[in-house]
């Protein structure tokens, strides 16, 4: 299974690397073929190499849209070389075989993020590259495939290792990466497409990332784990930029990006929101970031440690001096002040990131789970409602306060798992009840961790007294209007539907609630 490479097609748009590895490769006597901006760079550099135009006959032509679609190329690629047929025809059309072909495509993904125009989009989709690659990464019986810069080396110590040759093994690893590879690319075109002709659906894509980080292992130790871009422009946590810390974790990564996603949402005036296994323990918005930090803290002090800081704002010193008073694993905001990244510094194992901006929560896109047997894919959930879609079904009008901290609570129940209940007030929340599979026992829950909070913060309990209260969905009974006004709270909001709304209503108004719908409604699972 040891081929012994002897010719190499290297057609390259990202030149990196090129000149060494093209030297050495020509050291271990291997005869060299190029396109012509490769060619040009490779005798730029003294290196002997051949024009594949020589071998189609053919000049570059349209733009460089057609070099290398020939069958003098493709031949070469394709040819198994044990078929006397195969054999035969590389004799009679004078094909000569190519042992390696290394390719990296035209920077598609790189000009769709600089935001470049359509026909250059366009232009910008490499067509002969594909083509090659997959040809070769078929035949890798033969023929070994390059598509990474990163690659060049192994190539080179596999060389080494088999006195010039390389093994099957080889040529079959670097095959299923270039697969890889074309997949990614041409969804990176489909999803483009997409979004420039506002295909919003999910419907007829294909998905595909690019390798951003191998991670050191995934939710538990004992898997494995990476993390993949998807080229969007979204500040968050794939973009972010980490100033200190250990390199962050799979949970790190999804909590992070929790986080992040749900202070997004808080467009006017600083809020700070911080995350526990995917869901917020505390979240506040305050006329500073320090004091938003603390109030988001006092929902629930217990889970508030060791867990996730996201900031819609910059981080400022006195922020920085409140958030290192207890253990932090990550904290993440737009942009942070030398001096609130010199008391960072201090603490060795926290982790600071910055994204140079806050995503817009409204807009598009799609997002993913797994079953057993495929994923399922949606839009965004990228709902808002306004004051002005809510409708009042109580007899009793919630208060302008009220109303603020009903919209408050819904802006974060649509972050928290379902069942989702959120008390707050004053623009912070004091209980949260998360992931129920029964609504009123999530109703009892935020109740609870706010009787404990006040507790703990030596104030008469619970916290809930005079809350207003978000449900990410409408109430199946009665029973959980009751157990949020036992707990104190004055209005609530949902988003209605129930067969029973009848019900609910009337016993917020015996227990004199006022409550709204939303007719919209945030499960999250
Ligand atoms: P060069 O810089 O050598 O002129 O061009 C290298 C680039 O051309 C590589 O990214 C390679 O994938 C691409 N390429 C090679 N053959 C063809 C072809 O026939 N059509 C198109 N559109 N691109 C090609």
């Amino acid at each position: 299974d040891r081929i012994d490479l002897r010719r190499a097609l290297i057609s390259v748009s990202d030149k990196g690397g090129l000149v060494e590895f093209a030297q050495a490769l020509a050291a271990r006597g291997v005869e060299l073929l190029s396109t012509g901006g490769t060619a040009g760079a490779l005798r730029n550099a003294g290196l002997d190499v051949r024009d594949v135009s020589e071998i189609t006959g053919f000049p570059e032509m349209m733009d460089g849209r057609v070099k290398t679609l020939h069958p003098g190329v493709h031949g070469g690629l394709l040819a198994l070389r044990d078929n006397a047929e195969h054999r035969a025809s590389m004799e009679k059309h004078g094909i000569a075989p190519i042992d390696l072909l290394v390719v990296n495509l035209y920077p598609f993904e790189e000009t769709v993020a600089k935001g470049a125009a359509y026909d250059d989009c366009i232009e910008n989709i490499d067509i002969g590259g594909p083509a090659m690659i997959r040809a070769a990464a078929k035949n890798h019986a033969f023929v070994t495939t390059v598509v990474d810069v990163q690659d060049y080396d192994a190539v080179l110590a596999e060389l080494d290792a088999n006195g010039g040759a390389t093994t099957l093994p080889f040529r079959k690893r670097m095959a299923q990466t270039a697969y890889a590879r074309t997949a990614a690319y041409d969804a990176a075109v489909s999803t483009w497409m997409a979004s420039a002709i506002n295909e919003a659906t999910p419907r007829r894509r294909a998905f595909a990332g690019t390798l951003a980080q191998p991670l050191r292992y995934g939710e538990n130790p004992h898997q494995a784990a990476a993390f993949y871009t998807d080229g969007s422009a979204r500040p968050g946590v794939a973009t972010a930029r980490q100033w200190q810390g250990k390199e962050l974790s799979y949970n790190n990564i999804n909590d992070t990006d929790a986080a992040f996603e749900l202070v997004a949402e808080f467009t006017e005036g600083p809020a700070v929101a911080i995350i526990k296994h995917a869901n917020p323990c505390g979240v506040a918005r305050a006329e500073s970031l320090e004091a938003a930090y603390r109030r988001a803290f006092d929902c629930d002090r217990t889970s508030a440690f060791g867990g996730i800081v996201a900031l819609n704002g910059r981080l400022d010193a006195a922020t920085a001096r409140a958030i290192t008073e207890i253990f932090t694993e990550v904290v993440i905001a737009p942009e942070a002040d030398d001096e609130a990244r010199e008391i960072f510094a201090a603490k060795k194992n926290l982790r600071l990131l910055t994204t140079g901006g806050v995503p817009d929560a409204q807009a598009g896109g799609l997002t993913f789970r797994q079953v057993a047997g495929g994923f399922l894919v949606q839009t965004r959930d990228n709902g808002h409602v306004t004051a002005a879609d809510l409708k009042v079904v109580t007899r009793r009008q919630p208060s302008e306060a009220e109303l603020a901290d009903l919209m408050f609570a819904w802006t974060v129940a649509k972050h928290v798992k379902s069942n989702a209940i959120v008390y707050a007030k004053d623009r912070a929340t004091v209980g949260i009840g998360a992931g129920q599979m029964s609504r009123v026992d999530s109703t009892r829950i935020g109740r609870r961790k706010s009787e404990d909070m006040a507790e703990a913060l030596g104030l008469p309990g619970p916290l809930t007294e005079g809350a207003a209260v978000a449900s990410d969905a409408f109430f199946p009974f009665a029973d959980g209007i009751e157990a949020l006004a036992a707990a104190g709270a004055r209005a609530v909001i949902q988003p209605g539907g129930s067969m029973r709304d009848d019900e609910v209503i009337a016993a917020a108004d015996r227990l004199g609630l006022a409550m709204v719908f939303t007719g919209q409604r945030h499960f999250r699972h």
